[in-house]
């Protein structure tokens, strides 16, 4: 299936099934994907696809000026945007220079407008770094990927490069005493003989408890809204995602449902 690069530092504002009016800032190369994680639903596409090309990241300055020329021009234009989003073509936290490109966005989401929201989206495999910690505490959506609590699902569906450890991982999450938002995407599949299923009850059990355990703010659960690199994968109903929700609303931790 088609999939789909951001070809700017700074993009939309789109609407946002979770997240409302979103400008999105883009810290990876704008001509390839970049990631740790190679997810088969991954809407940029899978990283072999772009393999080949020179991917060269955006500097601090050009992210400085894309930011500040965007803000400026929605505020002439008396828009406004609900949430300035890192996402784009990949993982923003492998940016070497996140910790401070946050910064700088605080100062100018302060400057245009101080009622947006500052969200992150990210796989939160670089939690190792103390800087992209201290970053992500920072913001006001710290929204961190953990699609099973199951590392044989993990690695199947999220196929991390290098290695996962789940327990590190717990341990990494905790950290944030509560100020994140979990985020899991619902899919399954057969795709040439191979099972894509994070919603199996053993799946769902662990993931629960290790929900339960970093007793995240909210989790944000989702399914496949766009094309995937790979076919066959199937979307979940919004009737199966609100009995998900049901696991993580009984121990009263907020869950919003986007199907
Ligand atoms: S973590 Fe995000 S950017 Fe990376 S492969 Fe998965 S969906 Fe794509």
């Amino acid at each position: 299936m088609t999939t789909m690069l951001f070809d700017q530092i700074v993009f939309g504002p789109v609407k946002s099934r979770r997240l409302g009016i979103s400008l999105g800032v883009n810290l990876l190369p704008i001509n390839g994907k970049l990631c740790n994680f190679d997810c088969v639903y991954c809407e940029c596409g899978l990283n072999n696809d772009s393999k080949a090309l020179n991917k060269t990241l955006p500097k601090r300055d050009e992210v400085f000026s894309a930011l500040e020329s965007k803000l400026f021009a929605m505020l002439q234009n008396h828009e406004t945007p609900d949430v300035i989003t890192f996402a784009g073509n990949g993982e923003p936290t492998m940016h070497p220079q996140f910790a401070e490109i946050i910064d700088d966005t605080i100062v100018l989401r302060n400057l245009y407008f101080p009622n947006s929201l500052i969200s992150v989206l990210s796989n939160a495999t670089m939690l190792h770094k103390q800087n992209v910690v201290s970053a992500l505490k920072k913001v006001d959506q710290n929204i961190l990927k953990l699609d099973s609590g199951k590392l044989s699902t993990i690695e199947r569906i999220n196929q991390p490069v290098g290695n996962y450890n789940l327990q590190t991982k717990i341990g990494e999450l905790k950290q944030f005493n509560g100020k994140l938002i979990i985020q899991t995407m619902f899919t399954r599949g057969i795709v040439n003989n191979v099972i894509f299923d994070n919603t199996t009850i053993d799946d769902l059990q662990l993931w629960e408890n290790i929900v339960t355990e970093v007793k995240p703010e909210k989790v944000m659960i989702y399914t496949i809204d766009r094309n995937t690199p790979v076919d066959g994968l199937k979307k979940i109903s919004v009737e199966e995602l609100t009995t998900i929700a049901t696991r993580l609303e009984k121990h009263s931790i907020e869950v919003q449902v986007s199907g």
